[in-house]
């Protein structure tokens, strides 16, 4: 938080005058948080599991991996096709330095994670977007897997739970699209 990286400028700045001893218990960064709502900063700990304001009922911005663990019973997601590679057809620049630090960052291979689970003892074909990857936009890699999602659901007789958090389509590929089988790159459809 700002106003404690200020605090740390001033003891480095000024060593000896007003200087904290240097066995003071520091204040980890994701103790608090600020509800964009209500303006209430919280505990993090009072936010809890479900990240919702105590104060106002704001829903806090939740990663796919925290949705999965709400959702789907434990160890029973397998995910699905991880092996489609985001690609740059506009080379748009920093494009690929951005895709590539968003999945280190969030642990995921894209904006939306598919696959299998159980949800209450029942198999489900599930799909998560993720808004902290690029606002979880629709590039080529989103609507494709999204696509085989549908289609792998109807294959194996599935029913689909698709949690959408897009905010929209990724002005950084335009409109390209995966073709019918699902290999090839291109722009313009096929008649
Ligand atoms: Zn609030």
């Amino acid at each position: 938080m700002a106003l404690f990286k200020k605090k740390k400028d001033y003891i480095k700045i000024n060593p000896n005058r007003n200087a904290k001893p240097m066995n003071e218990p520091t204040v980890p960064d994701d103790m608090w948080a600020k509800c964009p709502s209500c303006k209430r900063i919280l505990y993090t700990k009072e936010i809890g599991e479900e990240s919702v304001c105590p104060n106002c009922g704001y829903n806090f911005r939740i990663s796919a991996s925290q949705r999965l663990a709400l959702v789907a019973d434990e160890d029973t997601f397998s995910e699905w096709d991880t092996d489609i590679d985001t690609q740059d057809p506009l080379n748009f620049p920093g494009y690929q330095e951005k895709v590539q630090k968003m999945q280190e960052k969030n642990n995921l291979h894209e904006a939306v994670l598919t696959g299998t689970a159980e949800v209450s003892g029942e198999q489900v074909a599930l799909g998560i977007m993720d808004s902290h990857f690029i606002m979880a936009s629709m590039g080529t890699v989103v609507g494709e897997k999204i696509t085989r999602l549908f289609e792998k659901a109807t294959e194996q007789g599935l029913p689909v739970v698709l949690f959408t958090a897009s905010g929209g389509a990724r002005m950084q590929e335009g409109i390209f699209f995966f073709d019918a089988d699902g290999q090839s790159f291109g722009c313009c459809k096929k008649t």
